[in-house]
């Protein structure tokens, strides 16, 4: 009997220990880890909450905390408090420049040169930065401005190649004196004089006898003036006064690719006349569809360098000689001036 007396007291005993109500809660030992600090000490309260603010330590809603507020306390638990906090840094970074590459009709092909230099730009980045307990754990970028633009370095590429059929020539972009193309041929074209001034490159030769051919479809009897000069013939007839005439070098002639037309009526001479008859505008509206331009346009002086020129065909082949048609533009508007 004796026996189940004791037994009872320390079932007591230990639910007592278990629940803390009987005999009143005991401090429990906790130890909170935070700012750099170690702090050790007794609590009687009842959650991590209460406990963190009875140690003093204030709490930030960014904080990390290796437990809920909400936990219970146990004895010896260590508390660990990581402190977050984000700041904003602002950097000014460069901004690299683009490099673009043009085609250029007045450089040789293979050779290349600086337009204008590429000028890096300046822009202003804004990092939010979080730490924590002051070690940066993230960088994320919250604004971008622009303070300066980039400027592009623009290069030019040289695309001056005689022997291509459309080359552009002109006072600007000139041939040298030992240029002469290696597949000139006489055209089949009814003609105003000797036939040692018509030679032509082969493909201009047939393109322009097409041409011949369908104006006469049209009762239109074309000649055929002067085509392939020289250099050095062409320096013998240079006139620097006449404003048609090209200096040695400057003149399409020398290339093969093009031919001075003319009619009956004017006696073997070119006359600007030409573009206001019914051959002269069905040359300026058909001309194309041979490959052939009307080179020097009336309006484009300034651009092409020469006056107006209704009688000087130029051929370049039918798609770009279209093209130009289409646009109303000359071959230097086409390249572009760099
Ligand atoms: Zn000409």
């Amino acid at each position: 009997m004796k026996k189940k007396i004791i037994s009872s007291i320390i079932i007591v005993v230990l639910v007592s220990a278990g629940t803390g109500l009987l005999i009143g809660s005991r401090p429990k030992k906790i130890i909170i880890q935070v700012d750099g600090k170690v702090i050790e000490s007794k609590t009687k309260e009842d959650n991590v909450g209460q406990a963190i603010e009875e140690a003093n330590i204030e709490l930030d809603v960014n904080d990390k905390l290796n437990y809920d507020i909400d936990d219970k306390i146990k004895n010896n638990q260590v508390i660990v408090i990581n402190r977050v906090e984000t700041k904003e840094n602002e950097v000014i970074e460069k901004i690299a420049f683009n490099e673009i590459v043009v085609d250029d009709y007045k450089t040789k092909v293979g050779e290349t040169r600086i337009i204008s230099e590429g000028v890096e730009g300046e822009k202003k980045i804004t990092y939010t930065i979080t730490y924590e307990d002051g070690n940066e754990i993230s960088r994320v970028i919250t604004s971008e401005e622009i303070i300066v633009e980039p400027t592009d370095k623009v290069v030019a590429q040289g695309i001056f190649d005689p022997s291509s059929l459309t080359v552009c020539v002109n006072r600007k972009s000139t041939l040298s004196s030992d240029y002469k193309p290696t597949d000139l041929v006489l055209p089949d074209v009814r003609a105003v004089n000797s036939s040692n001034r018509l030679y032509m490159r082969k493909e201009a030769a047939s393109a322009l006898e097409e041409l011949f051919k369908a104006a006469e479809d049209e009762n239109y009897y074309l000649y055929a003036v002067s085509g392939y000069r020289s250099y050095s013939y062409q320096k013998s007839i240079y006139n620097p006064y006449s404003g048609y005439s090209a200096p040695a070098g400057a003149s399409e002639h020398q290339l093969g690719l093009a031919m001075d037309i003319t009619l009956a009526k004017y006696n073997g001479t070119l006359s600007v006349d030409f573009g206001n008859t019914k051959e002269g505008k069905w040359v300026k509206e058909n001309a194309h569809k041979y490959g052939f331009i009307i080179r020097y346009l009336q309006g484009k002086e300034d651009i092409t360098g020469y006056n107006y020129e209704p009688w000087h065909l130029r051929y370049l082949g039918v798609d770009l000689a279209t093209e130009l048609y289409e646009k109303n533009i000359t071959l230097e508007e086409y390249y572009g001036d760099y």
